[in-house]
Order: structure tokens, then sequence, then C-alpha cells
């Protein structure tokens, strides 16, 4: 499996994902949000490390999967996993056709608001943001994993997001704008 397998701080991923999506022959039509929940926020208390995303390789791949999510947010930034410029594989009814993003944490049980879990909110809404105006994106498109019809993984990515999800999309929109206006 092709991973790209490296960590930006929000302002790089806005260059990275222009840079990027701009050269690309595929692009998403919309992002899917997800959440890893498991494992939690409480169990990688310092974020993913590159072992980490090693180690989410090699599990893809005993999956047989030739590509998985896009990105992985932490508290520390957003990780590039699958490469932006072919479809991955996190949703069965839209891998063709969207970005997927994993957000460290498990959601129903662990905040999303307050504490590490407002840390992984700010860094997705950035990341959405980069991806939502770099491959010309509305945000009232956005997606949660659960709202996939025929996924199983009915709970993705978590109560506490979900509880969420008007306020991410209006979030992504300003973070847009405020960025297209620098
Ligand atoms: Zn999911």
């Amino acid at each position: 499996m092709n991973i790209i397998g490296k960590r930006f701080s929000p302002d790089e991923f806005w260059g990275y994902a222009a840079q990027t999506i701009g050269e690309a022959s595929w692009k998403g039509s919309f992002v899917v949000l997800h959440n890893t929940g498991s494992p939690t926020l409480a169990q990688r208390p310092s974020g993913l490390t590159s072992e980490h995303i090693t180690n989410l390789r090699l599990y893809y791949e005993d999956l047989g999967w030739h590509a998985g999510p896009h990105l992985f947010i932490d508290q520390n930034g957003i990780w590039v996993f699958s490469p932006l410029t072919a479809p991955g594989v996190h949703s069965p009814s839209w891998n063709h056709v969207s970005y997927g993003v994993e957000q460290l944490g498990d959601f129903d049980r662990e905040a999303y608001t307050s504490g590490p879990g407002a840390l992984v909110r700010a860094n997705a809404i950035s990341a959405l943001a980069a991806l939502h105006h770099a491959a010309c994106i509305d945000s009232a498109t956005l997606k949660l994993h659960r709202m996939d019809p025929k996924t199983t993984h009915r709970d993705c990515p978590g109560a506490h997001c979900a509880d969420e999800f008007e306020q991410i999309m209006r979030d992504v929109h300003a973070a847009v704008v405020a960025r297209e206006q620098v």
C-alpha cells in the first residue's frame, strides 16, 4: 500500500492540499468524516507517531485494502495517509467520490469540544477547509460516515462529533472564507 505517512501543521497542509489536489486528475466531490473509535484519545495522549501510522498501514494491508482514509487528524496536526490524488477506502458507498478524514478519538465516549478532543476538532476544521478550498467543494456537502447507507459503522464519527455536524459545516465555511481573504 502506498501511503504518504507525513504530518503537517494546519498551515503547511493548506499549501500541500492546494498543490497536490490542484495537480490531481482525480478529485473528491465531498468529505466523509470519521472517528477512529479505537484507538481512543486516552490511548494516544501524545497523538499519533510514525510508528502508529506504519501499523495502520499494516492493518489495512491485512484487510486486503489497496488504500485507507486520506487523512488522520490528531491533537498535533494532520497526517496524510493515502494520497489525496486517488480514491481511498473508508466508506463503502462513497470511496470513489470522496475524501476520507479520520479523527483520533472515540467521540461516543470522549469529549469533542473540550480537552484533547477540541484540539482534534480544530485541526479537523483546518484540514476540511483546506480540502474544500483545494477541490472546490461546498461545505454543505459534508457527510458523516454513519450517513452511508451501506456502512456497518452506524456510530462513526461518534455522538459528540455528530452533535456538532451543523456547526462543523459552518466552521469549515468560515475557515475557507477567512483564508481566501488573506
Ligand atoms: Zn468511519
